[in-house]
C-alpha cells in the first residue's frame, strides 16, 4: 500500500461516487469549492459588543468534562527561525493578552489554562516580528484558539477595516470558527464577518453589496476570492492571514489554486502580513510545499508521524456479512446504546449513500439527520445547528464534516463506509485514505475526551482496506466478535464510555 505520508496525495477532498456511476462532478463534492460557484455572499453579520472587564471570574461548576484526560500533545517539536526567544506559556496571563480577551477565555470559553499547542504556538504568533508559522497538532487539541487569539490580538480596534482573514475548507468550519471568535472576542468589541456562500434569495449580489468593514473575516476560498476580485474585500490593511486545515487548503487536489492566488494577492498589497498554517496532518509532500509558500524565516511546530496517535479514541471493527447487517448494527446497537453515551456521527462515502441511509432509517422511525454538500446552504446550517444544540443525537455525514467539526458531546464515530482515496477511473483497487480516517476519528475524543469508533467491514475489499489502515497507524484495531448487545456494551465500556 502506498503510504499517504509519502505519496503525492493528501486527505482527498473527494466524495467518490458509487462505483456504478463514475461522476467526475462529485470529485470536490464535499467541500465548498464546487458549491460556491455562482453563489452570493453573506449578509452583513458583524458582532460588536461593548467591553466590560471588571470581573474575571471562572465558573468551574459549568465545566462539564465527563471523560476528560489531558489532550495528548506532549511531543510537539518546535523549529524556530532566527534568534527570537520564545518561552512556552503556563497560563493565559503570561501571553500578555488584553484583559478583554482574558475575560473572554475565562468567562465565555471557561478555559483554565492553555493546552500544549496553545502554550507553545501563542508566544510565536504574538511576539514581534510576527513570523509566519506552520503548526501541526492533534485533532481536538485546541488549534482554533491559537489562531483566534492571534487574530484578535493583532487587530487594531480603532481601525474599521479587515485586518485578519481566516480561510477554511467548508462553510461549516468557517461558521464554527467565527462563532468561536465571537465568543472569545465578546468583550473586545472587534467586528467580524463570515464570508461563505448563502442561498441567493437571502442576499445581495456581491457586486452590489457594501465593502467589508469588519475587522476579522472568516470564510471559504471561493467567496473570499470573489470578494477580493470585486474589490469588496480590501486586503491592504491585513496583518494576519490564517489557513485552517492548511494541508488541505494547499494540496493539489484540495484548494491549492485558490489559496495561492489569495495569498499572492495579499502578499503583494500587504508586505508584512503574517501567515499561519494549522492542521493535524501535513504529509511530506504538502509539508515541503507549504514551507516554500511562507516566508523563509518562518517557525514550525510538528508532531512526529508515529506520534500522531489515535489513542484517546478506542477503535473497533465490526464484520458485517452483508449491507443489511450494517443497517442492523446502526439501529440495534448504535441507536440503542449510543444514546447513553453522547452524540454519534455516521460517516458515509457518497452523497447517495447519505441519502439512502437517512431515508431508510427515517422510514424505520428513527430520529436521525444527514448532511452532505448537495443540500441547500440553509438546510446545511439548520442540520448543524440542531446537532450542536443537542436536538439530534445521530448525524449521518459525508466527509464534509470529516475535518475540523468540533462538538464535544460526540463520543462515537461510525465508519459506515471506510474512507478511500478517490481514483478517477477505478482501474486500481481502492486505497484507504488514512488522513481522512484520522480526521474522522478525531471528531470524537475532543480535547482529551474519551471516544470510540466502529468501522463496519463488509466483504474482502473492506477487510483489506481496514488492514491497510491498521498497518499505516501501526495499531491493532479490536474486533467486535459477535453482533449482540453485550459485545457492544463491552466495547463501549472498554472505551471508557459506559
Ligand atoms: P483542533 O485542534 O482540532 O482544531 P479545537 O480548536 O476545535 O481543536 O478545540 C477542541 C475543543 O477543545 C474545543 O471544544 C475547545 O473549546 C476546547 N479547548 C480548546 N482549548 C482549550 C483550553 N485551553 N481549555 C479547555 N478547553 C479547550
Ligand atoms: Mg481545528
Amino acid at each position: 500500500m502506498a503510504n499517504p505520508a509519502d505519496s503525492d496525495t493528501i486527505a482527498s477532498t473527494a466524495a467518490p461516487s458509487d462505483e456504478s456511476k463514475p461522476q467526475v462532478a462529485e470529485i470536490k463534492s464535499w467541500a465548498d469549492k464546487v458549491e460556491e460557484e455562482g453563489q452570493e455572499v453573506t449578509k452583513e453579520a458583524s458582532s460588536s459588543i461593548a467591553a466590560d472587564i471588571d470581573y474575571l471570574t471562572i465558573d468551574e461548576t459549568k465545566k462539564v468534562n465527563n471523560f476528560l484526560d489531558e489532550p495528548d500533545d506532549s511531543n510537539i517539536q518546535a523549529v524556530t527561525s532566527g534568534d527570537t526567544p520564545y518561552t512556552s506559556a503556563k497560563t493565559f496571563e503570561e501571553l500578555n493578552l488584553s484583559p478583554e480577551l482574558l475575560k473572554g477565555l475565562y468567562v465565555e470559553m471557561k478555559f483554565q489554562k492553555p493546552s500544549k499547542i496553545q502554550a507553545v504556538s501563542l508566544p510565536m504568533i504574538l511576539t514581534p516580528p510576527y513570523k509566519d508559522l506552520i503548526a501541526q497538532a492533534h485533532n481536538g487539541s485546541g488549534k482554533t484558539t491559537c489562531f483566534v487569539l492571534g487574530m484578535l490580538s493583532r487587530v487594531d480596534p480603532k481601525q474599521q477595516a479587515p485586518q485578519a482573514l481566516c480561510i477554511c475548507p467548508t462553510r461549516e468550519l468557517a461558521i464554527q470558527n467565527i462563532e468561536v471568535l465571537r465568543k472569545m472576542g465578546k468583550y473586545t468589541g472587534i467586528s467580524s464577518e463570515c464570508a461563505v456562500p448563502m442561498d441567493s434569495r437571502d442576499t445581495l449580489s456581491i457586486s452590489k453589496r457594501a465593502p467589508i468593514m469588519a475587522q476579522v473575516v472568516i470564510g471559504t476560498p471561493g467567496t473570499i476570492k470573489k470578494l477580493m476580485s470585486l474589490k469588496k474585500l480590501g486586503v491592504s490593511r491585513l496583518k494576519i492571514l490564517v489557513f485552517d486545515e492548511a494541508d488541505q487548503m494547499l494540496a493539489e487536489d484540495g484548494f491549492r489554486d485558490d489559496s495561492l492566488r489569495i495569498m499572492k494577492e495579499i502578499q503583494k498589497l500587504s508586505l508584512n502580513c503574517q501567515v499561519l498554517l494549522f492542521s493535524a496532518t501535513f504529509n511530506e509532500t504538502v509539508k515541503n510545499f507549504v514551507s516554500r509558500t511562507v516566508k523563509e524565516d518562518h517557525n514550525k511546530l510538528f508532531v512526529k508521524k508515529e506520534e500522531l496517535s489515535l489513542d484517546a479514541v478506542k477503535q473497533y471493527k465490526v464484520n458485517c456479512p452483508d449491507e443489511l447487517s450494517k443497517l442492523e448494527v446502526i439501529k440495534d446497537y448504535i441507536f440503542e446504546l449510543g444514546e447513553n453515551v453522547g452524540q454519534t456521527i455516521v460517516f458515509v462515502r457518497t452523497r447517495e449513500s447519505a441519502r439512502m441511509l437517512h431515508k431508510t432509517l427515517v422510514a424505520m422511525g428513527y430520529e436521525v439527520t444527514a448532511i452532505q454538500g448537495a443540500l441547500d446552504h440553509g438546510e446545511r446550517d439548520k442540520i448543524i445547528k440542531e446537532f450542536k444544540d443537542g436536538l439530534t443525537q445521530v448525524l449521518i455525514s459525508t466527509d464534509v464534516l470529516a475535518r475540523g467539526f468540533d462538538q464535544q458531546q460526540v463520543n462515537l464515530v461510525i465508519n459506515y463506509d471506510l474512507p478511500v482515496q478517490y481514483t478517477p477511473h477505478r482501474t486500481h483497487e481502492p486505497e484507504p485514505d488514512c488522513e481522512v480516517y484520522l480526521h474522522r476519528v478525531g471528531r470524537a475524543g475532543r480535547f482529551g475526551r474519551k471516544g470510540a469508533v466502529f468501522n463496519l467491514i463488509c466483504g474482502e475489499r473492506d477487510k483489506k482496506i481496514m488492514e491497510e489502515i491498521e498497518a499505516h497507524f501501526d495499531t491493532q484495531v479490536t474486533e467486535v466478535r459477535e453482533l449482540n448487545e453485550e459485545e457492544f456494551k463491552g466495547a463501549l465500556k472498554a472505551a471508557g464510555l459506559l
